[in-house]
């Protein structure tokens, strides 16, 4: 089965990816290959960010690299926090203070409509490819379970009825952006005749 190190230092989202492409592809954490490195993302859209990501690995290794850039955009917020979800608090990765302000911004707010989005890459010595996936929901005015990371207990899905921090790992899975983006990565891997 073919390797794919993954260019992120986030476990939760590591754990997904490896879960979604269970069977279809081997996912390597880059801390496993002794990469260790905050790779800047000062691209302005998802899939700069992960194209980012991605082409450092690869440049560093040589081994085909994998990244995930993601977010929640918020319709009211004007698609905040989007390509700034992981820092919208000031600090990167601090999930409660995160989901605090969020909602408390979204405190007066009968617009709750939201999305996550997920932009994944895959860089290679084949060349370069690139997908996105998306799933609708509703900002909650508190937080719902304790599942998942990030916006996961604040974000309701649709399609699920449920938040994302109250549904299983299988569930998020089944509708989530990173499993849709990841689904349509591979589609577009196959077709190349690449891998
Ligand atoms: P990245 O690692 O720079 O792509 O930042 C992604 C950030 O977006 C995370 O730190 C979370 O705040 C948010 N995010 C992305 N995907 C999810 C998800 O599946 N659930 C909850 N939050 C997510």
């Amino acid at each position: 089965m073919e390797k794919l190190i993954v260019a992120s230092k986030n476990k939760a989202k590591i754990a997904e990816v490896a879960e979604i492409l269970k069977g279809i592809y081997e996912v390597v954490p880059m801390s496993e290959i002794g990469i260790d490195a905050d790779i800047e993302e000062t691209g302005t859209t998802f899939e700069e960010n992960a194209l980012i990501k991605a082409r450092y690995v690869f440049t560093r290794t040589g081994h085909a690299a994998l990244s995930d850039d993601s977010g929640l955009a918020v319709d009211a917020l004007g698609g905040a926090p989007g390509i700034y979800s992981a820092r919208y608090c000031g600090d990167h990765g601090d999930d409660k203070a995160n989901n605090a302000l969020l909602l408390r911004n979204m405190e007066n707010q009968e617009n709750r409509s939201a999305r996550f989005v997920s932009a994944v890459a895959l860089v290679a010595s084949e060349g370069e490819f690139t997908a996105e996936g998306r799933v609708e929901g509703r900002i909650l005015y508190a937080e719902e379970g304790n599942g998942g990371f990030g916006y996961d207990p604040i974000f309701y899905s649709d399609e699920l009825g449920k938040s994302f921090g109250v549904a299983t790992p299988e569930e998020k899975n089944s509708v989530s952006h990173r499993s849709r983006a990841l689904q349509a990565l591979v589609r577009a891997l196959k077709a190349s005749g690449k891998f």
